[in-house]
């Protein structure tokens, strides 16, 4: 998590690294600090707690930092609370106060990730003379550096290489060294980066849209290896201090994406780009009626050798990994199991050789969902990767990639790359069902026909969305909230509840529907909210007669059903209506209120719904 980002070229720094934090805030945001260098003067440092815009206050907007090379961080903290002396940048030396001023050190850094053994390195630093003043393991790793460099040959490549040998965890760090003015070096295992050049300037970024803006040629800096950044040039080394090659990729997404254009937040804005974001994620493999994998790499031949899925994924992913054991088990009767990433990396597995993981991840570098995708592939398994940023940690290991078209995603609480990457499990259900024979051409005709609906369909039930601002306003003060469901139901009911957590702050359990009575119904008090999903025809009746038996018990129910059933007032207090479609695909639909009614209670909470506390999206640390 964090952000991190540097710049050197001929205009003003701070500005430009203020603008890419902006744009990275999503990955952190206890603290945030700057380190800039004007020439070969020593970099100064500006760090605050809290949001950015108190540093944008601090500096004036950048302006009152004078230089055209510097770097900066927005932090998700793992190592020391959030404050002012443990925020970023660190330095080699000593710091006075709370760490902003003309640094005298030889090494400024930041760096996003975990440095795990930390504490060793500490205490051999510490018997080498060195003190340290914050509770980071990031202050730990600016100062190995430091030992290095001062200790052989005096070389920015040496004392990084050594360094690297040396930590075990992940991590991402840009540097500057006293010595080396008008240079910023580079490294990274594990956590993102990359490093876009135009025109005699040179961007780092922890992510594609910090430096959208300026660039679309983007270098992804490899693991284990450094890079010397200068002004419209950057060089790549190896672990033994080798030059490496990079090819650099063409990002595509438009600058406008990662703007709000004109919505209030991301997450409203990223809400109404969810018609767009399934249409093209569906084009992009449904071509003249008929579903084209090829792209992603998997013959016929592969998918009808196929013996087991077993998808692993973290978070919403999840939540899209439940929809879809229901969809491609059914379509295909291949048994499908659902891993949670952090799990499944420790439970020594059992896999079928001729089974295929399925990794699913927005950003790609997810580290858990990575550590399980090559856990797979050191089991010789056959991997596939749903990933909506190119170029990505995961997108680059995986033996094959669907990618997602969501676009840039910047609200921690994902919504477009998650109905982007149900529309790419439902593809890969109906393709795999018809090669392997358990659909026929007119299953799979009217399969293909009702995914072509989807887009239209959500961007009806966004513009009923008026009715789910009054509801979510009326019961923006609860303490409990229950979301109930069968099938594919209750994997709805896993996202819902999760979205109302992360971003009102309100407790919520999602439930599959049969199982309340076994326990969770003792909760269920006077006026407890409970959110019942009805999309599933088969199941329907049962899910309403457990409503009801909540009902009985006090609750107040809200009912989310397919339009036709219109009986379901008669037992609901509050029916919001989807439109009808193929039930294995119905997930789709039904999120989308509760997407909205998680926004809007944050929203009448007076709660930042972009930037929940304690969150931070791309989850680049175990
Ligand atoms: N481990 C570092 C810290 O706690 C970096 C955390 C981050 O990635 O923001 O400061």
């Amino acid at each position: 998590m964090c952000g991190i980002v540097g710049f050197i070229g001929d205009h003003q720094a701070a500005p430009i690294l203020l603008d890419g934090l902006s744009k990275l805030e999503y990955r952190g945001y206890d603290s945030a600090g700057l380190a800039v260098r004007n020439g070969t003067d020593p970099a100064e440092v500006v760090k605050t707690v809290g949001r950015l815009k108190n540093l944008a206050e601090k500096t004036d907007d950048g302006k009152a930092l004078p230089g055209c090379c510097g770097i900066g961080h927005t932090r998700w903290a793992t190592h020391g609370e959030p404050s002012q002396v443990n925020a970023h940048p660190h330095v080699s030396g000593n710091c006075t106060g709370s760490g902003s001023g003309k640094v005298e050190s030889e090494v400024v850094g930041v760096h996003n990730g975990i440095i795990e053994n930390y504490k060793e390195l500490k205490e051999k630093l510490i018997r080498n003379g060195y003190t340290f003043y914050s509770d980071t393991d990031t202050e730990v790793i600016i100062k190995l550096v430091d030992y290095y460099y001062k200790k052989y040959i005096q070389d920015p490549i040496d004392a990084i290489m050594k360094t690297m040998v040396r930590v075990r965890g992940s991590y991402a760090i840009e540097l500057m060294f006293k010595d080396h003015p008008g240079e910023i070096w580079a490294a990274r295992k594990g956590s993102p980066m990359i490093i876009g050049v135009s025109d005699g300037e040179t961007y780092i970024a922890s992510d594609v849209p910090a430096i959208l803006k300026y660039t679309r040629k983007v270098y992804y800096i490899g693991d284990l290896q450094c890079a010397k950044i200068t002004a419209g040039d950057v060089h790549f080394y190896d672990l033994n201090g080798d030059e490496v090659t990079i090819e650099p990729t063409e990002i595509k997404w438009d600058a406008e994406s990662a703007e709000k254009g004109g919505y209030e937040h991301f997450m409203i804005k990223e809400i109404h780009e969810q018609p767009k974001a399934v249409e093209d994620t569906l084009a992009s493999v449904i071509k003249d009626g008929a579903i084209d994998l090829s792209e992603c790499g998997l013959s016929d031949e592969q998918i009808k050798d196929i013996s087991a899925i077993t998808i692993v994924a973290c978070g919403s992913a999840w939540h899209v990994g439940m929809t879809l054991q229901y969809a491609i088990e059914d379509l295909t009767r291949l048994p499908v199991r659902v891993e949670l990433a952090s799990e499944f990396r420790y439970r020594n597995p059992i896999l079928d050789p001729r089974s295929l993981v399925i990794v699913i991840s927005q950003s790609g570098e997810t580290a858990d969902t990575l550590e399980a995708l090559r856990l797979a592939k050191s089991h010789g398994i056959k991997t596939l990767a749903i990933v909506n940023v190119v170029g990505s940690t995961i997108a680059r290991e995986a033996d094959n990639v669907f990618y997602t078209l969501a676009g840039p995603e910047i609200a921690v609480a994902t919504t477009k790359a998650y109905s982007a990457q149900l529309a790419a499990g439902y593809t890969i259900a109906v393709h795999f069902g018809f090669v392997r024979g358990t659909i026929d051409r007119e299953q799979y005709d009217a399969y293909i026909a009702d995914l072509n609906t989807i887009p239209a369909k959500i961007q009806k039930i966004l513009e009923d969305k008026e009715r789910l601002q009054w509801f979510a306003a009326k019961f923006a003060h609860i303490r409990d909230a229950f979301f109930i469901g069968r099938g594919i139901d209750y994997s709805t009911c896993l996202e819902g509840s999760l979205k109302m957590k992360e971003i009102s702050y309100i407790h919520s359990e999602a439930y599959a529907a049969g199982e309340l009575k076994h326990g969770t119904i003792s909760l269920i008090e006077d006026q407890t909210l409970v959110i019942g999903v009805l999309t599933q025809n088969k199941l329907y009746e049962k899910t309403v007669s457990n409503m009801v038996e909540c009902k009985s018990r006090g609750a107040y129910l809200m009912g989310i059903a397919s339009y036709g059933k219109y009986e379901v007032e008669d037992h609901c207090n509050f029916v919001t209506y989807v439109p009808s479609i193929d039930p294995h695909f119905s997930a789709s639909l039904a999120v989308v209120p509760l997407q909205l009614l998680g926004y809007y209670i944050s929203i009448a909470r007076g709660l930042d719904a972009d930037k929940p506390r304690n969150l931070a999206k791309s989850v680049t640390v175990e």
